[in-house]
């Protein structure tokens, strides 16, 4: 595989940082947890759809486009850094907004990712749940290009293969931080949603026969259709790279007893790890992914499934910003 033959902005601060949980580690008592701080990638308070914008941006660039138009729910980390990086490319930004959750909360309507996506400029539009999101967004897109824009079309997550390309280089960058820092690593582990992310590392790991187990902790999906959406999007992001079929089913592994009363909502197990990343490392998760793969991180090494000895990465994603439309979760007011 060669990376570099696919056009590339950059946007992100890389590489971004590998560190031990020296307190949290201690706390759990079981396996060397380590960081790689994806939440650092610089862009608009940063995030892990940074990497796949580098990619997705420079297609943009090279069909033209002017205008780039993106999908995602009212908090989309995704969105705001697709404003982001449109605003720091001097294109324009058009987002639709799916109402998932249905909350009203002044803060989730209007503060957090929201909020940045209104500063870098995008125009916004709402829909309501349940509906073809990518169907509506072509749809505004073709009415676009009938006035004349030149639109690039950004699906959901910014997971398509091109997008996954930016997690490949992801494992590049990990793989080489390993070899410098002596870190012979027993497992990744991190949040999965709209699957970019884990379909990139998982080819990335198989491409360079890394041996190094995966395990993606879904948000929203169950899990055979968690593992479904990664696995298809890790063969295409595959053959896009020049080595079709190095990912096997059997690679790619998600765990979704972590998703809670559903995608947007946070559990108790979310609040919690929210809690302790934030007093044993200062570490701030977000409500709706990061949070989740974190309780799914902690309760497992608590059933002893991640053991002593054991060395585990965990991917931070990103999202903290997301926190900010969630103060009615954290009752704030009885303890400021
Ligand atoms: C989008 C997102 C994820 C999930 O990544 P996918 O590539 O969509 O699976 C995880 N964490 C955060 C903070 C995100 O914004």
């Amino acid at each position: 595989m060669n990376l570099a033959k696919f056009p590339r902005v950059h946007l992100a601060h890389l590489p971004t940082p590998l560190e031990p949980l020296l307190r949290l580690s201690e706390m759990l008592g079981g396996p060397e947890i380590w960081i790689k701080r994806d939440d650092c990638t610089g862009l608009s308070t940063g995030g892990n759809k940074t990497r796949k914008l580098e990619f997705l941006m420079a297609e943009a660039q090279a069909q033209g486009a002017d205008i780039v138009l993106t999908v995602g729910a009212t908090q989309s980390n995704h969105a705001r850094q697709t404003a982001a990086a449109a605003a720091k490319l001097g294109m324009d930004c058009h987002i639709l907004l799916e109402d998932r959750t249905g909350f009203n909360h002044e803060n989730y309507r209007y503060n957090g990712n929201v909020l940045l996506d209104v500063l870098h400029g995008a125009s916004i539009e709402h829909r309501g749940p349940d509906l073809d999101m990518h169907a509506e967004m072509e749809t505004v897109a073709e009415t676009m290009r009938a006035s004349g824009r030149n639109a690039y079309t950004i699906p959901g997550g910014g997971s398509n293969p091109t997008g996954a390309l930016g997690y490949v280089n992801c494992v590049l960058e990990m793989m080489g931080q390993f070899v410098d820092m002596g870190l012979d690593v027993d497992h990744i582990v991190h949040a999965t949603g709209s699957s970019g992310t884990q379909a990139g590392l998982i080819t990335g790991l198989c491409a360079m026969n890394a041996g190094i187990p995966l395990l993606g902790i879904g948000v929203r999906a169950p899990q055979e259709k968690q593992e479904e959406n990664v696995f298809n999007l890790a063969v295409k992001t595959a053959e896009k790279l020049g080595c079709p079929g190095v990912v096997k089913r059997a690679d790619v592994v998600a765990n979704c007893d972590y998703v809670g009363p559903g995608y947007g909502f946070p559990g108790e197990d979310t609040l919690e790890a929210i809690d302790i990343f934030a007093r044993t490392e200062a570490i701030l998760l977000d409500p709706v992914y990061s949070a989740k793969g974190a309780a799914g991180l902690i309760d497992l090494i608590r059933k002893g499934h991640f053991k002593a000895g054991e060395k585990i990465v965990f991917l931070h994603t990103g999202g903290a910003i997301g926190l900010t439309a969630y103060t009615h979760d954290f009752d704030v007011a009885a303890r400021a």
